[in-house]
């Protein structure tokens, strides 16, 4: 079978959060277009916790969502040391909530169908197809078949984190330095934690340059996870579970179920996300939260202003860098702010010794600075959190004091 014959609108990379959102705005406005999956479904294998905000789902359209992709709600968070300390944040309602990823990449993709995006699984680019410095399509695999050149106007790279595709449109690709590499595992028999909050642990000895995790889920089972710069995550998972003073208590009993592996790039966007023809989104671009590696809903933030321009481009028959260059200023304009103060948090977070990690998490505990926390519900653009919660007293108090911590990060 030929997948395609004619030149195309629009060409997908990716049928995850980032591609097939792209494609459902793309379908809306009347657009053609194309995703091309290597999956023989969508959504699998998932490797993500999928912890997102209620407040940025519902702005993007998508709260509530269906029955059955919700697994739990969350109102709260209890952060702890290596040492144990612990410090919590209860809200004054649910903020966010956890996603079975893959139905939730299932229900976008069938919207966008239902919009009239087509989708190819089991349908692997190979390569983007370049002809005198434009990207005019791709190459593609279905199945066992033989490449097949797939014309289009414009391509979207939604491959989740690679730079194969960037370098091939000759784009500046991912900063090694940026990346920590993640485990995320299913479990059951979880015991001593709260229903609506989520567990995090902080520290170099468990999780260096990231932090673990624990996500309730109904019926005592949980997605646990950690992510780590250097060395094997899987063997500080199994530390995690063994010998962090109340994770170890939480998790005695517990039997993992499933475990994925796979990297987070925490080192901000790309500096330039589009070429002649071509826009990259989503994990690609590194459209991720520095400070948590929460990329879903930057992805579909981004993926909506791309559909945007490249619908307006395509109608306007100039797929050329000058005008989606239009693209980038967009998603500067709407996560830049929020991603330089990000990168900032996380380089901070990461000169933190253990010892003084464990003070701050002693500091913020005693000085009322949950209170202060009580009433946020923005968690995706904390950079705008940051400015609002400085007005009360306990949080200026804590980043006097925070601020103080990473001076002396060395001393
Ligand atoms: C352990 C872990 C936990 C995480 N937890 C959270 C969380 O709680 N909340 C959150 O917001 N984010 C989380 N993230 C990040 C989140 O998973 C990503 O930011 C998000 O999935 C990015 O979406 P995307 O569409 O860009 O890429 P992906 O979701 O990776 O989708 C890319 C798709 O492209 C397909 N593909 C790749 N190459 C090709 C090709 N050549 N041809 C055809 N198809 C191809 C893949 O099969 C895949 O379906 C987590 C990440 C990890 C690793």
């Amino acid at each position: 079978m030929h997948l395609v014959r004619t030149v195309l609108d629009a060409v997908v990379i990716g049928g995850g959060p980032a591609g097939s959102f792209f494609a459902w705005e793309l379908a809306k406005r009347g657009v053609d277009v194309s995703v091309f999956e290597e999956h023989s479904a969508v959504g699998v294998p998932s490797h993500c916790a999928g912890h997102l905000s209620i407040r940025s789902l519902r702005s993007l359209g998508l709260y509530p969502l269906p029955e059955g992709i919700v697994e739990n709600v969350f109102s709260g968070a209890n952060f702890y040391s290596p040492q144990g300390t612990k410090f919590s944040v209860h809200l004054a309602q649910p903020v966010t909530c956890a996603v079975n990823r893959a139905l939730f990449d299932r229900y976008l993709s069938e919207k966008a169908e239902a919009a009239g995006a087509r989708y190819f699984l089991n349908s692997r680019v190979q390569s983007l197809m370049n002809e005198n410095g434009f990207v005019k399509g791709v190459n593609v695999i279905q199945g066992d078949k033989a490449e097949e050149k797939v014309s289009a106007k414009v391509v979207l790279d939604a491959e989740g984190i690679s730079s194969r595709m960037l370098r091939q449109a000759g784009l500046p690709t991912l900063k090694r330095e940026g990346l920590v590499y993640a485990v995320e595992a299913e479990v059951e028999n979880v015991k001593n934690v709260e229903e609506h909050a989520v567990e995090v642990y902080v520290g170099n000895e468990y999780s260096p340059g990231f932090y673990g995790w624990l996500i309730p889920r109904p019926y005592g089972t949980a997605k646990v996870g950690l992510a780590t710069r250097n060395g094997n995550p899987k063997e500080f998972l199994q530390r995690l579970m063994r010998r962090h003073p109340v994770a170890s208590t939480q998790l005695a009993n517990a039997k993992i179920t499933r475990m994925a592996f796979h990297a987070i790039t925490l080192g901000g966007p790309v500096t330039k996300a589009y070429s002649n023809g071509f826009l990259a989104v989503g994990d690609c671009a590194s459209q991720v939260k520095p400070t948590t590696g929460g990329g879903v809903i930057f992805s579909i933030t981004c993926a909506k202003i791309a559909a945007e321009v490249a619908s307006e481009a395509v109608k306007r028959n100039d797929l050329s860098a000058e005008f989606l260059r239009l693209y980038q200023k967009r998603f500067e304009e709407t996560l830049g702010f929020d991603t330089r103060v990000m990168l900032k948090i996380r380089e901070f977070l990461n000169a933190l010794s253990d010892e003084k990690m464990d003070k701050a998490l002693r500091f913020a505990a005693r000085t009322g600075l949950s209170g202060a926390l009580r009433d946020v519900d923005e968690i995706d653009f904390q950079g705008r959190t940051l400015l609002t919660v400085l007005k009360k007293p306990a949080t200026y108090a804590a980043l006097a004091y925070f601020a103080a911590l990473y001076l002396f990060a060395n001393a």
